[in-house]
């Protein structure tokens, strides 16, 4: 049996691409747990597709698939139903499933308005998919199909559903996807304790954490390490929850010696010193933090139930550890005022988070915020035939208008980016000796953000050169990386100030002798300063680089040399 597991393109263009260049990690479990029970499986991420009907014809032709699953969430509903159509319309035959959150708690909404979707797969989707597949090749019989725990689907032309399929217990049971696929996002855990309005974790997976063992994570890591990764997404909606077992990894990705970087997400009020030490030292670099808003009063509407001084705390003690804090703030909640968003300014003053990402209330299926929309308005799932991607909270409260929440946005994001090299050159960094070069790691590669990497391209942020030097002299303070060298002497090269760019850069290849780019960029300022045989000299020694053979034949135009 053929099965393709698609995830669908998007209404809109996205904000932050990387929230969705991946698949859900969970398409990756069912498929390895299929492979592994002698499907033949494949993942197909056309999250980026935009017009995809020629893809979608081509692609059906081509692979005759006898089931599809869609990944589904609210945002690229649309999507997955336009694929299917196309799928039916080559295929009748085909089997459709939907299946992840969106198709978890809008299951009736597809059964009844959409013949082209058959099934949809309910909460934790590997063992209902896996037996819905074997009652499809045995005959959809009800009776088969009922039997089946966590699935919908149509009998008479009405849309029921089975009872709730238990949570998993042992998550070591599945077959570790990493021996199959490849991917960046990674999780150890499933469920969070939390409760949050607006968000739908708790209810798709429950509020009971369920843990991976540290040698199962790790050795996904390991599979996808050996084929090349060396960076990962970290993406359990609470990696902290039990410090003990983070540790646990993190000594295990030590002594594996895998050579990685990662980002972790964690609520604020689960960390301290020890795990931090640890998950510095085993590759992390960022920990996201739902911060969401400065106000005491919206923090309780939206049960975040977090603290300013826990918030405060975890910000002051992650970034003393080298690794960049990162807050998520939600405005346009019910009471935003300018009053509660002077109050996040605050906060974000206090706090001075090296990384934010503001986001627009929004109301999703599966949350209590869904639930009280639903009661005040009136409205039914049928809200969801129309073609949008979310309910935005402020669209249904008379107090908010849409000017407000643009202006919000503005001021919280110019606040940010106003104080951030403020921030930046407040950093106070453990002392420890073990954490000099790791300091010196943050310390440049923070600057190159500033220099040449995101914070780079926005207007907004002042003294960005400034900061980066700052920032990069400091980073030498701890230990030397070529990193640091580099940025200083492209910095100055930027500045026109050619002949302190190759001090500086010299300064770097007393260190790093062999570093390419360092030779690059020191043979740049000197043909800046029509000094083509010294630069030539430096290309000269970058071995076969094809770059380094065009500064070369334009250093013998200059020298008049060409043979
Ligand atoms: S927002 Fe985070 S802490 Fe709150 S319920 Fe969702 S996953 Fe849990």
């Amino acid at each position: 049996m053929k099965i393709l597991l698609i995830y669908p393109p998007f209404l809109e263009a996205r904000v932050h691409e990387d929230e969705i260049n991946s698949p859900p990690l969970g398409l990756y479990y069912v498929g390895a747990l299929l492979k592994e029970k002698g499907y033949h499986v494949e993942i197909l991420n056309w999250a980026h597709m935009g017009n995809t009907s020629e893809t979608v014809v081509r692609t059906i032709k081509e692979k005759r698939p006898d089931v599809i699953g869609f990944s589904v969430l609210q945002a690229n509903r649309w999507g997955a139903v336009e694929i299917a159509e196309t799928a039916k319309a080559l295929d009748p035959d085909v089997t459709v499933v939907f299946g992840g959150i969106g198709a978890t708690f809008l299951w009736k909404h597809f059964l009844t308005h959409f013949n082209v979707v058959d099934f949809c797969v309910l909460g934790e989707g590997e063992y209902p998919f896996l037996k819905l597949l074997r009652a499809i090749e045995k005959g959809k019989t009800l009776k088969n199909l009922k039997s089946i725990k966590g699935i919908a689907f149509r009998t008479q032309g009405h849309p029921v559903k089975t009872a709730r399929s238990l949570p998993i217990k042992n998550l070591d049971d599945l077959p570790i996807p990493s021996k199959h696929f490849d991917y960046q996002h990674v999780a150890f855990t499933r469920g969070c304790p939390g409760n949050c309005t607006f968000c739908g974790s708790p209810r798709f997976w429950g509020r009971k954490v369920r843990f991976h063992s540290a040698t199962y994570f790790v050795k996904q890591l390991e599979y996808l390490y050996k084929r090349g990764t060396r960076f990962f997404y970290f993406s359990d909606d609470t990696f902290l929850i039990n410090k003990e077992r983070v540790i646990a990894i993190c000594k295990k990705i030590i002594e594996r010696n895998l050579q990685i970087s990662w980002f972790a997400i964690s609520r604020v009020d689960l960390v301290n010193e020890e795990v931090l030490y640890w998950m510095r030292m085993a590759g992390c670099t960022q920990i996201s933090y739902g911060v969401e808003s400065g106000s005491e009063k919206i923090r309780n509407f939206l049960n975040k139930n977090i603290q300013s001084q826990q918030i405060k705390k975890a910000f002051d003690l992650t970034t003393r550890y080298g690794i960049l804090a990162r807050a998520y703030f939600i405005y346009g909640s019910p009471g935003e005022t300018n009053g509660s968003i002077q109050e996040t300014i605050d906060l974000i003053h206090e706090i001075k988070p090296l990384g934010a990402i503001f986001y627009i209330l929004a109301i999703f299926p599966g949350t209590t915020l869904y639930d009280m929309f639903l009661k005040q308005s009136g409205q039914t799932d049928d809200i969801w035939l129309q073609k949008i991607e979310d309910i935005l909270y402020f669209e249904t409260d008379p107090q908010l208008t849409q000017e407000m929440i643009l202006s919000f946005g503005k001021e919280l994001r110019s606040a940010f980016h106003e104080a951030l090299p403020d921030f930046a050159n407040a950093i106070e960094l453990t002392e420890e000796e073990a954490f000099r070069e790791l300091n010196a790691d943050f310390l440049s590669r923070l600057a190159m953000t500033f220099s040449h990497g995101d914070y780079a391209k926005i207007e907004a942020i002042p003294h960005k050169d400034k900061t980066a030097k700052h920032l990069y002299r400091k980073s030498l303070d701890y230990a030397p990386t070529d990193r640091a060298y580099l940025g200083l002497g492209m910095i100055r090269q930027r500045e026109g100030a050619f002949r302190e760019s190759i001090t500086l850069l010299d300064e770097g290849l007393g260190v790093f002798p062999e570093n390419d780019p360092l030779k690059l960029c020191k043979g740049i300022s000197h043909m800046n300063l029509g000094e083509f045989q010294e630069a030539r000299g430096c290309f000269q020694g970058m071995g076969n680089s094809k770059q380094a053979e065009i500064y070369i034949k334009e250093c013998r135009k200059m020298l008049g040399t060409m043979k």
